[in-house]
């Protein structure tokens, strides 16, 4: 059989028609997303199947509910999502990055320079970016963190809640820091209440539950006490529609009864055994136990989620048992302190222990507000979170990008080979970013690009971009546009990695669309 039989379903396009496709695709990618980007970037609208609508300013979100079809495209696309999962930020400025980067390797490409030879170029000056963009650098304090949260949610919503939700984030943070040395993400619940402003949100030391004691008559306040967590109740079995009980003799009944009430007394016996001071189940806790719970001064809460009871177990390090009988002091966690408090008008349970993080509580008026709210501090944990792993920071509004370019121009001029053309076209690329931000602003492109390179050079420093708020080239650490360096260098790494496995494409099957079933030899 012949290629031809063999390709016969197929669509095929092979060598330099197959890169100028795959480059158009990335191209066209990078178009639908390049107006959000930056704090003057417009919101997109999303209608999914449904005909459900969300208004999103985030380029990764644009890109995964938009139906994409093409496999190049899909690859640029799986960098913005890893971009999103390692560095929670900057998925934008990837895709952004990737399809300049495919842009300028196909200007070579036409010139008649090898993909290769530009793939080889490409790796070189990431290279190189990778080991200076720390020179770059600054070390952030508290006050410089805060400003980047805030650049970091820029163009989302407005500035009093980017004020709140840098602040909290940082707060929530930092009281998970005070206990461990590498930040867990986890230990930081969200809560949401209806019905007020954001300005009433706030954070909580510990983990807080919306749920209150089972009795009022049970301690309100435990201070390092013993915790048990059960994956069931303490209560009668209730019986299924189907059970049958045959009584045949006066006094089964009673016995039956008896029997039953023995093992719930058995239960709390263990549990006085054990030292229990709190008990969190996830079924229910039988009325006629409440007293006696109280009576040994046991804080008792009943229908407690399992999600909950697995935080309480991490932060207690309790170990979830299924029968309280059979528990032994090794499942028994331990808390700092365990008390009921009214957050906003409603009873709450805050557990704080040695392993519990903090609890934000997002206060808004409506179910959206608060939707938005929640978006806009995943963004903005994320980024605190990365900033206590890596406290260094790089200015931004195109000045680290800009830096990085002419620091590549440089280094282009020591390589005798063809690889030069490819370093240069790749630092080309990196100035895009300043390009599509000053586009965004309203301001003219080419201009601010040359006016942020010849600020940084006469001024000999890094540090200057554009400010979309002014609409001037600035300092911008001291105009607080400031990111952390991880993200940065995360979205150099993943738009090369992309635009590289792009370039080395040279042959592109498709798979028509309708294709016929094989005929089966002997037919
Ligand atoms: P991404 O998804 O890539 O994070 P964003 O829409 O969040 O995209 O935009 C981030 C870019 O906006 C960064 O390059 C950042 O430096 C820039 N930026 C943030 N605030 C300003 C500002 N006031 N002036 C200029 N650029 C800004
Ligand atoms: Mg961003």
């Amino acid at each position: 059989m012949g290629e031809r039989e063999i390709l016969e379903d197929t669509t095929r396009t092979t060598g330099r028609d197959a890169l100028k496709k795959n480059v158009q695709a990335a191209i066209a990618l990078s178009g639908a997303i390049r107006s959000t980007l930056g704090p003057k970037g417009l919101d997109k609208l999303l209608i999914d199947d449904d005909g459900r609508t969300l208004v999103t300013n985030d380029g990764v979100t644009v890109l995964e509910t938009a139906k994409v079809e093409h496999p190049v495209a899909k690859m640029v696309i799986g960098a913005s999502s890893l971009q999103d999962k390692i560095a929670k930020d900057g998925t934008t400025s990837t895709v952004i990055l990737c399809s300049e980067m495919l842009r300028n390797a196909w200007e070579l490409v036409v010139q008649g320079i090898h993909p290769a030879v530009i793939g080889r170029g490409f790796r070189m000056a990431e290279q190189k970016v990778i080991g200076e963009i720390e020179q770059l650098s600054l070390s952030g304090n508290k006050e410089l963190f805060k400003k980047a949260v805030i650049s970091a949610l820029s163009g989302k919503g407005h500035e009093s809640l980017k004020e709140i939700v840098s602040e909290l984030s940082l707060k929530a943070v930092e009281i998970v820091s005070d206990k461990d040395e590498k930040i867990d993400r986890s230990k930081i619940k969200i809560i949401s209440q209806t019905g007020s402003s954001i300005k009433e949100s706030e954070v909580i030391q510990g983990l807080v539950l919306a749920k209150k004691r089972i009795a009022l008559s049970m301690p309100k306040n435990i201070k390092n006490g013993s915790i048990m967590l059960v994956d069931g109740g303490i209560e009668r079995r209730s019986f299924s529609s189907d059970m049958k009980l045959n009584v045949t003799t006066p006094g089964v009944l009673e016995s039956f009864r008896a029997k039953e009430r023995e093992m719930l007394t058995n239960q709390i016996d263990k549990l006085k055994e054990l030292g229990i001071d709190v008990i969190a189940c996830k079924e229910g806790i039988d009325d006629s136990v409440k007293s006696e719970l109280a009576k040994l001064g046991i804080q008792a809460f009943r229908r407690v989620a399992k999600s909950d009871l697995d935080l309480l177990s991490k932060s207690c390090n309790a170990t979830i048992v299924h029968d309280i009988l059979s528990a032994t002091k090794e499942n028994v966690g331990e808390c700092l302190s365990s008390s009921n408090k009214t957050l906003g008008g409603l009873e709450h349970w805050v557990v704080d222990a040695v392993g519990s993080g903090a609890t934000i509580i997002i206060r808004g008026s409506t179910v959206d507000v608060i939707g938005e709210v929640e978006r806009c501090f995943d963004d903005s944990l994320g980024v605190v979170c990365q900033m206590y792993e890596d406290d260094r920071l790089l200015p931004g509004g195109g000045a680290t990008y800009v830096a990085l370019a002419r620091l590549l121009r440089r280094y282009a001029e020591t390589i005798p080979d063809r690889e030069q053309l490819a370093i240069e076209a790749y630092g080309d690329a990196l100035e895009v970013i300043v390009r599509v931000l000053a586009e965004n602003g309203g301001m003219d492109p080419i201009g601010s690009l040359l006016s942020v390179v010849s600020k940084q050079t006469s001024e000999n420093s890094n540090r200057f971009g554009i400010n979309l708020y002014t609409g001037e080239v600035e300092d911008m650490v001291d105009s607080g546009v400031i990111e952390p360096l991880g993200i940065v260098r995360q979205a150099i790494i993943g738009a090369t990695e992309a635009a590289i496995s792009i370039l080395r494409i040279d042959d592109v099957l498709w798979a028509k669309q309708d294709i016929a079933i094989p005929e089966l030899p002997g037919n």
